[in-house]
């Protein structure tokens, strides 16, 4: 982050503010982690934070410290508004382009308040005040501790602080096994564990939460999965009459896409779900080497991501969607 972004920020700080904080649409542990990781550390430097989200999180992340505090603006848009309103200064965190935030781009449109930006995507849309912006972190959380030690206020991440931050590192980066996970990341962890956090039980809340009907999903999702080793790719497909037989819930397809990439040989994998209510498919695309599925999602799918790990989402039914993706790989080196 550049000198002067950072004494422009700590000039904003030094007296206590009304701050929003938001994270993208269907935030995951690294959106939740990183606004609740603020929120707290804002808090205890006496401003008066509020962390707002687009819609609802999933219920594996319930139990973040804080959670029970978060506004849903898809649930109370009057409120929201107002709280958004009257911020006199905003965070936006783990997204870079305000449609990444659904309906709330109009509202945060409309903003006068400063706006700071901390974000791991590729490609940053330049739409706020101040950009912390760095595609070769793992994870925001990650760069939220950094963020925090630019300010020189390391010494106020306490327990509560640190396991926010932890659990968008481990989520984003998959139990630290993706390449993005770096000596400074471990560093870091270590410092956090030395704040305090239960790792371990932390993994538990996280990963070992599942519901007997989210097993059932997720075996129906494997039987569905499709192989194509002449184009190094797998994808899986989830209708809304899936989700709806096993009585899907928030979360209860987080992570399925990654068993496409486990199959040796498979460089490219993803799922399609079908979300009838919103009229679309949801995309999800990883891929393991060279093959960059952030440029790939952008071209074809009105997504975006990273270069081993992108969304997207299809406005055509399932099997047009489908025909149009294994149209596209065949022609593709991947
Ligand atoms: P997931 O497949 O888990 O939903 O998302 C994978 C990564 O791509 C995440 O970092 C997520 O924030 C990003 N992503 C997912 N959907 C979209 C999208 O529609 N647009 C952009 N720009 N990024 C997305
Ligand atoms: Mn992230």
């Amino acid at each position: 982050m550049k000198k002067e972004a950072v004494i422009a920020i700590k000039e904003l700080l030094a007296t206590p503010k009304k701050i929003a904080i938001v994270p993208h649409r269907s935030p995951d542990g690294d959106a939740m982690g990183s606004t609740l990781a603020l929120y707290h550390f804002l808090l205890k430097e006496n401003h008066t934070p509020v962390v707002i989200s687009p819609n609802d999180f999933p219920n594996f992340l319930a139990w973040l410290p804080g959670a029970e505090n978060v506004l849903i603006y898809e649930n109370d848009k009057e409120h929201c508004s107002a709280k958004l309103q009257e911020a006199e200064l905003v965070f936006l965190l783990d997204f870079n382009a305000l449609h990444r935030t659904g309906e709330m781009e109009q509202v945060l449109n409309k903003l006068n308040a400063p706006m700071v930006m901390i974000d791991h995507h590729q490609k940053p849309d330049g739409f706020a005040t101040y950009t912390y912006s760095d595609t070769a972190f793992g994870s925001t959380c990650e760069m939220l501790y950094n963020f925090i030690s630019f300010l020189d206020k390391t010494a106020l991440i306490d327990k509560t602080i640190a396991s926010c931050i932890y659990t968008g590192i481990v989520t984003d980066s998959g139990s630290f096994r993706f390449p993005s996970t770096t000596g400074t990341t471990h560093r870091v962890v270590a410092d956090l564990i030395d704040k305090g956090i239960n790792n371990s039980e932390i993994h538990n809340l996280l990963f070992d939460n599942n519901s007997y009907n989210r097993l059932q999903l997720l075996g129906r999702a494997l039987q569905s999965m499709k192989v194509l080793p002449e184009y190094k790719t797998s994808y899986i497909v989830l209708s809304q009459k899936d989700l709806d037989e096993f009585h899907y819930e928030k979360g209860d397809t987080e992570g399925i896409v990654n068993y496409g990439l486990t199959i040796k040989g498979i460089h490219f994998a993803a799922i399609f779900i079908e979300h009838r209510e919103e009229n679309i498919i949801k995309i999800s695309f990883r891929s393991q080497g060279t093959f960059d599925v952030n440029q790939f999602a952008r071209d074809h799918f009105n997504g975006g991501g990273h270069i081993n790990a992108a969304g997207g989402k299809s406005y055509d039914n399932m099997k047009d969607t489908l025909k149009k993706f294994e149209n596209l790989i065949s022609k593709i080196s991947i």
